[in-house]
């Protein structure tokens, strides 16, 4: 039975300059990969009767719901610093949005074939990065770290040419707070469009900060959020990876998993980006460029104060609260990873383990989950650690056994290119629970398993 889904599209409302309308490029043979049934119930969709070949019409994209009107968003962005004023939905249609128990999200399609704003692009996607989006949303939303979600993966049926190759198309059905990124707001500051920047920021304190009162104070909101965000990203070893302008969500959510990772072996500056040759979203630089992307948003939003200077003394005087502000939340986030309250014996204790982690090349999943055994490794701070009196119940149940380590997920990807997806399936159910013992992916990676760079294989 096809699938009614209740769209209530409320970004249609927003003039034309904000998307364009797009229709799905046909799938010739849908293939279901994975549904997220618990999710959509969540969103309070009706899929009793849905059968495998009904999802997999639907989140290709070839069967679209009747009530649908599809379209992609537009938006501009910082590319690893350099400004690029139109990017947009290259290879992504929004289907529309829900008003579910769940609260209101986008649902979107990405990989579903070319849109206005594809430039070189074929609007496609390869089985490779849908299935680690898949698995990484997945595993962020089980370490309850606000993500984007995963609905559905489907084949197409369709090859995709990338440089290994021809590898099988598939689609990924994304669930967001929303698609709004800071990229959006610099499309229409580029262009001086006040009107649209007005609307914009309208739309968002309603539909994500309805308790800001002003530009500032959504600001400030979303500064908060960011930095909350990004602390929680730093105590599960996390690197975004491309963490341009256009991959920051303004509701808070991890968007855009594209050349990303946890980290085996920690060490600060580790990179996984196949194009980051300077290190600029490295595991530790995550908190700087956080500021420096709301810079970029507080930039946009400068536009439509009445009096600049005074726009730019204000905004400038909360962007100065950064620093601190992202201190403060990285030691929120550590403390309970040691069993203990944040204060600043409990950051130095945090920041002096890293340093010895990085000395020995520690593992970053694996030391935390059993601080305990750090006796035999860091006798002198274990020594302090423990005459810090730490809660066990408290860093055993915050410090996961289980992330989706980059060379399983490899493993994953390559067994899906031949057709098998056991080793998919299997990983996400262990990633689905963090905290249970596992030790087939609790294992770092042997040498000859170990993979150096991830790249963004679009
Ligand atoms: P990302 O690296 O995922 O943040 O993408 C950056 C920009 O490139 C976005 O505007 C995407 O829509 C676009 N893009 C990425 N891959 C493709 C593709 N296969 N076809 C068209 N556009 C793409
Ligand atoms: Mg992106």
């Amino acid at each position: 039975m096809p699938l009614t889904i209740p769209f209530d599209t409320t970004y249609l409302s927003l003039p034309d300059r904000f998307y364009s309308e797009v229709a799905a490029a046909p799938a010739s043979a849908p293939q279901l990969i994975a549904f997220n049934r618990d999710l959509a119930t969540e969103l309070g969709l009706d899929i009793a009767d849905m059968s495998d070949a009904d999802a997999a019409n639907i989140f290709s994209g070839n069967d679209v719901p009747s009530n649908a009107v599809p379209f992609a968003q537009v938006y501009a962005g910082h590319q690893f610093g350099g400004f690029s004023p139109r990017l947009g939905d290259g290879r992504a249609m929004h289907l529309g949005e829900i008003d579910g128990p769940a609260g209101r999200v986008d649902i979107q399609l990405k990989g579903s074939g070319p849109t206005p704003y594809s430039r070189n692009g074929d609007g496609r996607a390869w089985v490779g990065p849908v299935l680690r989006e898949y698995l990484m949303s997945c595993a962020m939303q089980a370490l309850d770290i606000p993500t984007t979600k995963a609905l559905a993966a489907v084949l197409t049926g369709d090859p995709v040419l990338r440089e290994q190759g021809r590898l099988p198309g598939a689609v990924l059905t994304r669930v967001a707070a929303s698609h709004i990124r800071v990229g959006t707001f610099q499309y229409f500051a580029a262009q001086r469009d006040v009107e649209a920047l007005h609307l914009l920021t309208d739309y968002t304190i309603q539909r994500h900060y309805p308790d800001a009162t002003d530009p500032l104070q959504l600001f400030e909101m979303v500064m908060q959020k960011q930095a909350t965000l990004v602390a929680k990203w730093m105590s599960v070893g996390f690197i975004h990876g491309v963490m341009n302008t256009d991959n920051v969500q303004i509701a808070g959510e991890t968007i855009d998993y594209g050349p990303c990772a946890f980290m085996d072996v920690y060490h600060p500056d580790t990179v996984f980006s196949s194009i980051d040759r300077q290190g600029r979203y490295a595991y530790s630089n995550q908190g700087p460029i956080t500021h420096w992307n709301l810079a970029q948003l507080a930039t946009s939003l400068v536009q439509i104060l009445p009096d600049t200077d005074k726009a730019i003394a204000d905004f400038t005087a909360i962007l100065d609260r950064f620093p601190a502000l992202f201190e403060d939340e990285w030691a929120k986030a550590f403390a309970p990873k040691l069993g203990l309250a944040p204060s600043d014996e409990t950051t130095l204790l945090a920041k002096d383990l890293l340093a010895l982690m990085a000395e020995k090349g520690a593992d970053f999943t694996n030391t935390f989950s059993t601080l305990d055994e750090t006796q035999t490794l860091y006798p002198d701070w274990h020594a302090r650690w423990r005459a810090a009196a730490p809660d066990d119940a408290l860093w055993q149940k915050t410090n996961p056994q289980i992330i989706p380590r980059t060379h399983k997920i490899e493993q994953a990807i390559q067994a899906a290119t031949h057709g098998d997806f056991d080793p998919f399936h299997e990983m996400l159910d262990a990633v689905k629970s963090p905290f249970t013992p596992n030790a087939a992916y609790a294992q770092p990676p042997k040498e000859a398993e170990k993979v150096h760079q991830t790249f963004c294989g679009t």
